[in-house]
């Protein structure tokens, strides 16, 4: 199964992406945390990314879709992935679609969780993430047992740099124009299916579980 989270940021893609990755025994990459990695450990293509990151910019394609090669051609890929963050663009897509056909591969489904503009403010700039495992959590949605500690790992938690009012604001703007065609690359192509991403995060799961199963091989999910 070759999934991809579709959705503006805040959507709860990386919450969901993590979890569906246990349920479904696949790998979970996410652009996202691979440039953060990146960023922290000082690599060349961290540098790189650092100031776009940090203005709510896309990284250029280039080094993105490099950085994505190399991770979708690790041997855990074998029964697929679930994608989070990236395409961001239709270049990328088509990337990413180019990258798989060399393989005989295809992308099998494409969940796009829509969010509205308050709930994704209101989301991000609580958003509290985990410095040793990435964990998510909420200041208020989501809240962890020990203030700024991770419940599973102990792990310090800090807010994104670009959990910012106003990267907020340039990540909404860059996705509407960057990254909501995407809506309608995927829907031509009979992959899209679009879900509420405002409700319960359990709930929003089982939909994309129940999903996930109808279009997979029942001896694989
Ligand atoms: P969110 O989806 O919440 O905005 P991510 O963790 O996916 O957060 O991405 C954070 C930042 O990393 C983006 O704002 C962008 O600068 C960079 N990034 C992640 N994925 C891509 C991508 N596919 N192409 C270009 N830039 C990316
Ligand atoms: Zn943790």
């Amino acid at each position: 199964m070759r999934m991809i989270l579709l959705g503006p940021p805040g959507a709860g893609k990386g919450t969901q992406a993590k979890t569906l990755a246990q349920k479904l025994d696949l790998p979970h990459i996410s652009t996202g945390d691979l440039l953060r990695q990146n960023v922290s450990q000082g690599t060349n293509l961290g540098k790189q990314a650092k100031d776009f990151m940090n203005k709510g910019a896309l990284v250029p394609d280039e080094l993105v879709t490099e950085m994505l090669k190399q991770r979708v051609t690790q041997p855990d890929t074998g029964n697929g992935f679930i994608l989070d963050g990236y395409p961001r663009n239709i270049n990328q897509a088509k990337a990413l679609d180019d990258m798989l056909k060399e393989r005989n591969d295809a992308i099998d489904i494409v969940i796009y969780l829509d969010s509205s503009e308050p709930v994704i403010i209101q989301r991000l700039s609580g958003r509290l993430v985990c410095s040793a495992c990435g964990g998510n959590f909420h200041a208020a949605n989501m809240p962890p047992k020990v203030n700024m500690i991770c419940d599973n790992c102990q792990g310090k938690l800090y807010q994104r740099s670009d959990d910012k009012p106003q990267t907020i604001k340039k990540r909404l703007q860059v996705y509407l124009e960057e990254s909501s065609p995407l809506i309608q690359y995927y829907n031509d192509k009979h992959k899209l299916y679009r879900l509420s991403a405002d409700e319960d995060k359990d709930v929003v799961l089982s939909r994309i579980i129940d999903l996930a199963k109808e279009h997979n091989d029942p001896h694989k999910v």
